[in-house]
């Protein structure tokens, strides 16, 4: 089956049972308008020239209209890319030309940077209005009926996203239809949702977990996803309170917040059951400290977007408390864990890089034989360049990335431990670590700490604090204060931008 037909298929006999609303007004989509307006707009966008195999770049923050866009213009056969919300005029000029988008669909208050692109594409439509574009309310007006198209789904490209960019140039990553609808269905074995389920969509659609995970997961089985544009402490609490929200699904940062900020408490969050923390290290404690104070389960997963974006995910029929693993493998997944310098298999317990192979390994990157290659070797393993080990039980845990670990005297120093030993700190609201350099040219470990509002500390206080915790050698030997750790929109640390400050 195609992506819709998994998604959008059983809409339209789910009837007005809510599918998403607005976390900030309260309006609302039911199921009958949702399969409506994607069969419109998939005539739409065919009588507007959008062929089968074109692409189709959506720039947009989460929208009622996200998921109406993206199923119609799958419906009408072509390929999604996805584009970063926080995207500069040279991004997203820089994508249009590398995945050769046809047209381009914004909103009004993303148009300054969209026509700076405009060059690259046939038409740029809005999903509001704008003098001088047409809508897609215009193009949901037609009568003609929606194209019938025919993919195969195992090379059909359903979206087009790009990674992170995180620890270099972002690439765009081919999935499939068979891939995305793999993945759902692997993830829906554990993660299992329910149509009486209100689910927080903070995270952003343009990332591959927001779009697996939370859109096209919870539409096809009848949830109702309660959407936010962006994460604002005390708008996500009023929606999240207001909406009765029963599964929220996060990244680190925001685990950070319900932990720690003193907001929290002045909220009724008693329909939450499950906080699901993916997309970058959590760590156990502090795990464990937002599911004592909320009162409910906090879980992780683990995926990357060359995966669709799900390898990993701990269930919600599981109650064991295991702090910091990602759960075991989903269903139809295989793993291994490899020593990087021999290539030889490692056992249970023992650190080695990650490989995964399984239905949702992507096909590729656009254009880039080289490092699709280097990721994706010929047996169909994807070497996913993280450091993971696997426990008796056969859960995972995911140590660091494998080019982020500090090399010091010999020794591998994972950031993300030191991180977590930081954030600990009652003075720490957060912190980042990397590899910084001694006198000597010598890789060190250099944290940067955003200090809590009224906190008195000085470097030394860091140094000793985290001496107290760790293994000599993993001792932080530089620091520098900031206001705050610069992250990405899906909630990673940008250690790159905190190598380039020093
Ligand atoms: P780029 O590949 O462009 O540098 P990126 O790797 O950050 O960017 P994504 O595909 O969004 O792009 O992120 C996947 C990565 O996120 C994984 O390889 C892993 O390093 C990290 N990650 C995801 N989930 C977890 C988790 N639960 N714990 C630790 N790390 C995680
Ligand atoms: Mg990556």
């Amino acid at each position: 089956v195609s992506v819709p037909q998994l998604v959008i298929g059983p809409a339209a006999a789910r009837g007005d049972h809510p599918a998403l609303i607005d976390g900030r007004t309260g309006q609302t989509l039911t199921y009958a308008q949702l399969a409506h307006m994607v069969d419109r707009l998939a005539a739409g966008l065919a009588e507007a020239g959008l062929r089968p195999g074109d692409v189709l770049a959506l720039f947009s923050p989460n929208t009622l209209l996200y998921p109406v866009v993206f199923h119609a213009a799958l419906a009408a056969g072509a390929t999604v890319t996805t584009v970063n919300a926080l995207a500069t005029e040279k991004d997203l000029t820089t994508q249009l030309s590398d995945s050769g988008a046809k047209l381009l669909v914004t909103v009004s208050p993303f148009l300054d940077r969209a026509m700076a692109a405009a060059a690259h594409v046939q038409e740029i439509l809005v999903c509001d209005t704008a003098e001088g574009h047409r809508s897609v309310q215009e193009l949901m007006a037609t009568t003609a009926p929606a194209p019938a198209v025919v993919l195969d789904p195992a090379t059909a490209l359903a979206v087009l996203p790009y990674s992170s960019g995180t620890t270099g140039v972002a690439k765009g990553v081919m999935l499939t239809h068979r891939n995305l609808v793999a993945n759902i269905a692997q993830t829906q074995q554990v993660v299992k949702y329910d149509p009486a389920d209100r689910v927080l969509a903070v995270l952003p659609f343009f990332h591959i977990y927001g779009l697996t995970v939370l859109m096209n997961m919870a539409l096809s089985k009848g949830a109702t996803l309660v959407v936010l544009p962006r994460f604002d402490l005390v708008e996500f609490l009023t929606a999240m309170a207001d909406q009765k929200v029963s599964r929220a699904f996060v990244a680190p940062p925001i685990v950070l917040a319900l932990a720690k900020h003193p907001l929290v408490d002045q909220y009724d969050l008693s329909a939450l059951q499950v906080v699901f923390s993916g997309a970058a290290p959590l760590d156990g404690d502090l795990a464990q400290a937002c599911a004592a104070r909320l009162g409910c389960l906090v879980q992780q997963g683990y995926g990357m977007t060359e995966l669709s974006p799900v390898s990993h995910a701990q269930s919600h029929g599981d109650t064991r408390v295991k702090p910091g693993t990602v759960g075991p493998l989903i269903p139809n997944t295989l793993a291994r864990v490899v020593d990087v310098a021999t290539g030889d298999d490692l056992g249970v317990g023992e650190p080695g890089e990650l490989w995964i192979k399984g239905p949702q390994v992507m096909q590729g990157y656009l254009g880039r034989r080289e490092d699709t290659d280097a990721t994706v070797d010929a047996d169909g393993w994807l070497h996913t360049g993280d450091v993971g080990l696997v426990d008796a039980d056969g859960d995972w845990f995911i140590v660091d990335r494998v080019k982020e670990l500090i090399k010091y005297k010999g020794y591998q120093v994972p950031p993300a431990e030191l991180e977590a030993v930081l954030l600990g700190h009652p003075q720490i609201a957060d912190a980042a670590v990397v590899a910084g350099h001694d006198a000597d040219g010598e890789e060190i470990p250099h944290a940067f700490v955003a200090a809590a509002p009224g906190a008195f500390l000085t470097a030394q206080d860091v140094k000793d604090y985290v001496a107290e915790r760790v293994a000599p050698y993993k001792r932080v030997r530089a620091v520098t204060f900031v206001d705050a750790i610069p992250k990405s929109a899906s909630g990673k640390i940008l250690r790159k931008d905190l190598r380039a400050q020093l």
